[in-house]
């Protein structure tokens, strides 16, 4: 039984892999697009004030007025962020539970959006995951603004500001990927043992896939937990560990 379980599963996650591919390629998108915008309001100010030079970046208010300007694009890619995730979760945690209901021969409607929603949103510890976006986008505003004062300070070559903002945005990318993942392997996991615990089932076995990605894991492959007693998952950034129910 459990073979067959665990083969499924190998399929579900490759179900799961496209999944967020395909968000973290409009991601992907969305940022190049930003780095666009940012930099054509970089050249922008440079022009008129004819180099990236803190005397005359301050003159007229350009400087501050360059940084709202920044602040107003960023946000907007905040928004669309948070908008392309939420709907990625909620994806993630209907098909989880229409998966896991096949598994173990269940009837249970999936629940309402508006559960779903407050599911989701109920962080195991911590910060929830939009808030975690507002965060990241946050030290990306600070961090480029540093940057646009530091070089005008400096008199630097406006292509080190325009190699500053494209080194931050990609770690401001990398950590929405990173989010991406975490989050997805959470929401997979809340929709299965809500499932689990709706339709009576006791105990859950624990999965660690055993390619590299969880060797901290492997320790407890194979052990079974009574529900909600089981560690929550992800473990770990990149956990790709599941539970499978144990049937009578
Ligand atoms: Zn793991």
């Amino acid at each position: 039984m459990n073979k067959e379980i665990i083969k499924k599963h190998e399929k579900l996650k490759e179900k799961q892999r496209k999944e967020i591919k395909k968000i973290e390629k409009e991601l992907i998108i969305a940022y190049a697009l930003l780095f666009k915008e940012i930099k054509e309001i970089i050249r922008e100010t440079e022009e008129k004030a004819g180099e990236w030079n803190y005397e005359e970046l301050n003159k007229y208010n350009r400087l501050n007025k360059t940084i709202d300007e920044v602040n107003k694009k960023i946000d907007k890619n905040r928004n669309k962020e948070i908008a392309l995730i939420t709907g990625l979760l909620i994806l993630g945690y209907k098909r989880s539970w229409e998966d896991s209901k096949e598994l173990i021969k269940s009837n249970k409607e999936v629940p309402t959006l508006e559960k779903i929603k407050k599911n989701i949103a109920d962080p195991w510890s911590g910060l929830s995951f939009s808030e975690r976006i507002w965060d990241n986008q946050h030290k990306l505003k600070r961090k480029l603004k540093s940057n646009l004062i530091k070089r005008a300070v400096d008199k630097d070559n406006v292509n080190k500001v325009i190699k500053d903002i494209e080194k931050e945005l990609n770690v401001s990318y990398n950590n929405a990927k990173r989010l991406i993942n975490t989050e997805y392997t959470r929401v997979n996991y809340i929709a299965e043992i809500e499932l689990f615990k709706e339709e009576g089932v006791t105990e859950v076995m624990y999965n660690a896939t055993l390619d590299n990605s969880c060797s901290e894991c492997s320790s407890m492959h194979g052990k079974v937990f009574r529900i909600e007693t089981e560690p929550a998952l992800p473990r770990h950034a990149n956990c790709a560990c599941f539970y499978t129910p144990v049937l009578p």
